[in-house]
């Protein structure tokens, strides 16, 4: 049996109670971190402006990764050394060096035991999608609960299954259930104790994106419309459910806006529902007083007409796949999972497209 919980991602809008920060910002005061110049590439990292550019750059140039994790090295050591000093009711909080490409390339190896055919590139390479094949997404059904913010795995107990047999007892075993999910009750939650291996909390349905009512009407100062798309030509991602949502903005962006607004999106995990107007700021110049998104969008709703009308990339209607595209001339493309899970091909808004010039 394995249980892993995490926390709301970071600078997600929709949980602005993130206690450990404030914490964390305790010990950062009157701290400044640099990293140290790269010894080959310097030149060619000032020439990039994002973490996008960044990995595509490193693409290209495959020292840079080492000059780069070199770099920010003394500025860890730092940032770890401050934070592991501070405590949260007399425990010190602990500080985790992140997974390295090797520990990845490890773990992931143990899917071939389950499909010796899966692809574990796909897995490794976080800039797209991954597919799952057959065999996992069985594996994952019978052995599995995914949530939003947890997952357990657990033995299913066949003595052929590569999952192994069961090291406890029988008696054990048959009392060990997956971690349940919450539910508010009041105030607060429901006991641990009082839900652990009911039905109800077999189910995950008390998380911000499912609770999620469309709201009223947007909060933007104008009406989203193709050529305020256009004006920004822009997208951001959801980290909930990973489709993307069209920036808008009254007038069309000028470079140094749009370096400006490449930053601000990097320091951010977007949710649909949100707009960026909900990050309490201070800075008259914020970019985020002239890029808007829809938040009246949740996580259920389809890509934005928008979205086709402002970029060329075909992405699925529904889910915003870019694998396994159906697509018609008078319909936006539409993939195959959800042509399998009976999604209707949608017929193309033609006052919203209208077809690029070349
Ligand atoms: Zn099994
Ligand atoms: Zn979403
Ligand atoms: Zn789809």
């Amino acid at each position: 049996m394995l249980v892993s919980v995490q926390t709301p991602p970071h600078h997600s809008w929709k949980n602005p109670a993130e206690r450990c920060m404030s914490n964390l910002n305790l010990g950062l005061q009157g701290v400044g971190v640099m990293r140290r110049a790269l010894p080959t590439m310097e030149q060619k990292i000032k020439s990039t402006n994002n973490i996008k550019a960044i990995r595509e750059l490193s693409n290209k140039e495959p020292a840079l990764r080492e000059e780069v994790m070199d770099a920010v090295q003394p500025a860890k050591i730092l940032l770890g050394d401050v934070f592991s000093r501070l405590q949260v009711k007399g425990q010190n909080f602990k500080v985790f060096t992140a997974a390295s490409k090797d520990d990845m390339v490890r773990l992931v190896n143990h899917l071939k035991k389950i499909d010796e055919e899966f692809n574990t590139d796909s897995l490794l390479d976080s800039s797209k999608p991954c597919k799952l094949t057959q065999k996992l997404k069985d594996f994952i059904s019978e052995h599995c609960v995914c949530g939003q913010y947890q997952l357990s795995i657990k033995r299913c107990g066949a003595e052929d299954c590569v999952c192994g047999a069961p090291r406890t007892s029988p008696d054990t075993f048959a009392d060990l259930h997956h971690l349940p999910f919450p539910i508010p009750q009041q105030e607060k939650y429901i006991h641990f104790e009082d839900l652990y291996g009911k039905e109800e909390a077999k189910v995950e349905n008390y998380v911000p994106s499912k609770m999620q009512r469309a709201a009223q009407r947007h909060s933007m100062p104008f009406s989203p419309s193709s050529q305020k798309a256009k004006n920004a030509k822009m997208v951001v991602q959801c980290g909930e459910c990973l489709k993307w949502r069209v920036c808008y903005s009254a007038r069309v962006l000028k470079p140094d806006q749009r370096q400006k607004l490449e930053r601000a999106l990097d320091g951010v995990t977007y949710s649909c529902g949100t707009c960026f107007q909900n990050v309490s700021t201070d800075d008259d110049d914020s970019i985020f007083n002239a890029v808007y998104v829809n938040d009246k969008l949740t996580c259920d709703l389809p890509i934005e007409a928008r979205d086709y009308v402002t970029f060329d990339d075909p992405l699925c209607y529904y889910c915003g796949s870019e694998d396994d595209l159906i697509t018609g001339n008078s319909n936006y493309p539409l993939c195959n999972e959800c042509n399998d899970a009976g999604k209707q091909p949608r017929k193309k808004n033609t006052r919203a497209f209208q077809p690029r010039q070349e």
